[in-house]
This record gives C-alpha cells, sequence and structure tokens, in this order.
C-alpha cells in the first residue's frame, strides 16, 4: 500500500505571517518523523514563499486549484505549470466549494487534472454529494458519475488522489457515519479499478469533511481510506500535527 497522504487546504485564509505555522508543522515531523505524506495548501498568494520556507523539509505545497490551458487571456487563473514553477507538487481539483461557486463540471475537473499531469503534478481530484443528494439515496451514484466523470484516464501513468469530500460535512463539524465512509470509498475504489485497473487500485482515496484531531484516527482506519483532505484543522500546526500522528 502506498503511504497515507494528508493534506491540508487553507482556502482563502493566511498571510505571509502564517507561513510560521507551516515551518512549526515542518519542524516537527523533521524531528519526529511521520508515516504518511503531508502537504498544504496555502493560498495562491502564499505557494512560492512556504515552499521556499519549506524546501527540504517533509510538508509538500499544492495549490488549491488551476486552470486547465498553459497560458493565455484568463484574468485572475493560474496555470499548473505557474503552480510547479512556484515550487508546488500538487494541486486540488474539483473541489465542492469550486464547483458551486465557480460552475465547474466534472469536465471541467477532468480537463483540470489533466493540465495537473502535463505540469508534473498530483492532482486530488475531488468528489462528493450534497445532503439532498443523500437524503434522496443518491449519493453513491453521484459520487460515482462525479469519479468517472473527473478522472482522466491519463491516469493510469500518474500519481493522483482522490478525495471523497460529503458537501454537507465540509466546514459543518458533521461527519457522516463510519459506515457511510467505507459504502462510499468502497465505490470509489471499484470505479478506480475498473476505469485505471492497477493505478486505479493503488490511488489513495482521501475522506475529506470535518476530520479534527478528535475523530481523526477511526476515519483514518476506515477500510479504504487512503487519508484526509482537512480544512479548517490545518491552520493550527499543533490541530494539524495531531491528525497527522493519527495515521
Ligand atoms: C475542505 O474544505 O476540503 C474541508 C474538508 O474542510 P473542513 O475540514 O473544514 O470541513
Amino acid at each position: 500500500m502506498p503511504k497515507a497522504l494528508i493534506a491540508g487546504n487553507w482556502k482563502m485564509n493566511g498571510l505571509a505571517a502564517d507561513i510560521a505555522e507551516a515551518r512549526s508543522l515542518a519542524e516537527a515531523l523533521a524531528a519526529n518523523g511521520a508515516s504518511c505524506r503531508v502537504a498544504l495548501c496555502p493560498p495562491a498568494t502564499l505557494i512560492a514563499k512556504m515552499a521556499w520556507s519549506l524546501k527540504g523539509s517533509p510538508v509538500a505545497v499544492g495549490g488549491q486549484d488551476c486552470h486547465s490551458g498553459l497560458s493565455g487571456a484568463h484574468t485572475g487563473d493560474i496555470s499548473a505549470e505557474m503552480l510547479a514553477d512556484a515550487g508546488a507538487s500538487l494541486v486540488i481539483v474539483g473541489h465542492s466549494e469550486r464547483r458551486a461557486d465557480h460552475g465547474e463540471s466534472d469536465a471541467v475537473v477532468c480537463a483540470k487534472a489533466q493540465a495537473a499531469f502535463r505540469a508534473g503534478l498530483e492532482p486530488i481530484i475531488c468528489v462528493g454529494e450534497t445532503l439532498d443528494q443523500r437524503k434522496a439515496g443518491r449519493a453513491l451514484d453521484v459520487v460515482v458519475g462525479q469519479v468517472e466523470g473527473s478522472v482522466p484516464l491519463e491516469a493510469v501513468d500518474h500519481g493522483f488522489a482522490l478525495a471523497y469530500e460529503p458537501v454537507w460535512a465540509i466546514g459543518t463539524g458533521l461527519t457522516p457515519t463510519l459506515a457511510e465512509i467505507a459504502e462510499v470509498h468502497a465505490a470509489i475504489r471499484a470505479t478506480l479499478r475498473d476505469r485505471l485497473g492497477a493505478a486505479g487500485a493503488a490511488a489513495p482515496i482521501l475522506y475529506g469533511g470535518s476530520v479534527k484531531p478528535a475523530n481523526a484516527a477511526e476515519i483514518l482506519a476506515t477500510a479504504e481510506v487512503g487519508g484526509a483532505l482537512v480544512g479548517g484543522a490545518s491552520l493550527k500546526a499543533a490541530d494539524f500535527l495531531q491528525i497527522v500522528r493519527a495515521v
């Protein structure tokens, strides 16, 4: 089994002074080691500064989104190549906040994942159902459909991670039961295996949605959970470190 991945998503939080949190995380991990891969995805304004500050440390740096194109007239957008040039090695694509706030379809997310591969970045491809979809008994159908539409077939030749993030669990303090997490992760694994063979069998499937120090160990011990995508609890090094230590 590949090592688990614990990735922090700072979202639209963080100024230059907050790089100190990333440094303190990196120093703690350098001192005692980590049994998993660890990454932080700060806002775009901090990627270069954080990557410089964490160079040679056990903490990788990722972007939170990228454009699918190489360059051009796309005001405000950032290409995967620009993220790589700034020192990122991963990028989150298809986060539910991007899907909701920017109307990103599975096809758009798939093109962004392809851009990540083109630039040599590892995409963390996010999927997840809304509360209405879960209540209607459609969670598995929705998530499987998103995986089929968002994970490019080129993923057979590239490293990537999938993140299952129920929309209703993000930032709410609510989490699915462990049985519900296991059920969705099993469906995602079967879909990835069907589409990508050995690469689909090996890719880490992260859980995301209100992961915190108190629930990390049981979630990370659930079948087919290969790590976590962590929002709020990644902003403070002490909390995030406890989640990393729960692997
Ligand atoms: C996220 O935004 O990816 C996330 C999981 O957020 P939180 O941990 O705050 O629910």
